[in-house]
């Protein structure tokens, strides 16, 4: 009898910390909920599920393995670690894009604190991922305040994304923290789907209900 093959899908949720000293640190508002609502979905799919997850306050979905990072070199290498083995990759986490060129080891004291602090580029994960990719379904979001689709579309291609995710974060009832979010999904051939604003968990069971026929295809 032959075994039925489960989808092993990749998932990135939260912020990253970018430590200036032991605490002190860069990051954003990000709350995790998106891809922690995207992991309980795939996992309702019965997807084998693995969620690299920045910080943040939520609980883990069952029967999900979690991994737990801080920094965006931290997060790049588990997703690098997992990616071969993924079929569907989910980039939602909010990267840092950049980080302090120097790390502190000891706390600074006000007086001692620098006036200035220089950054130093995060790598893109999901652009490198993109660039590595051979059968996977590679997924991005794009979090924008303007010229919204114009911007996803160039995202998609210049990281050689399959589908990419994009929603306003200008609106405060929506994104980010929000519990709520409304988003516009795009394939790499041209196919658009509008998902209106409701819980994200909704959003997270419409995006996978759209993706999945592609994942099916590709699964060995
Ligand atoms: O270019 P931008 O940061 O807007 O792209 C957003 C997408 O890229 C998200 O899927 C995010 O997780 C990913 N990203 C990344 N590494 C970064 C910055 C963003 O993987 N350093």
């Amino acid at each position: 009898m032959s075994k039925k093959l489960k989808i092993r899908c990749l998932i990135s949720a939260g912020p990253t910390r970018e430590w200036i000293d032991p605490v002190r640190f860069i990051s954003n508002p990000s709350s995790g909920k998106m891809g922690y609502a995207l992991a309980e979905a795939a996992k309702n799919l019965d997807m084998e599920v693995s969620l690299i997850s920045g910080p943040v306050n939520l609980r883990c979905p069952q029967g999900v393995q979690l991994v737990r990072i801080e920094t965006a070199l931290e997060m790049q290498e588990v997703m690098n670690a997992h990616f071969e083995k993924a079929d569907l990759i989910i980039m939602c986490a909010a990267v840092s894009d950049h980080r302090p060129s120097k790390i502190y080891e000891r706390k600074l004291r006000k007086n001692e604190f620098p006036d200035k602090i220089i950054l130093k580029r995060n790598p893109d994960i999901l652009k490198i991922l993109g660039g590595r990719k051979k059968n996977q379904v590679l997924v991005g979001f794009a979090a924008e305040t303007n010229e919204i689709m114009i911007s996803a579309k160039r995202k998609l291609k210049e990281k050689n994304l399959d589908w990419i995710v994009a929603n306003d974060v200008s609106k405060s009832d929506i994104g980010f923290s929000s519990d709520k979010n409304e988003v516009t999904l795009i394939s790499a051939d041209g196919f658009l789907k509008q998902i209106p604003s409701t819980n994200k968990s909704k959003i997270a069971k419409e995006i996978l209900d759209v993706i999945y026929p592609s994942c099916l295809k590709k699964v060995r």
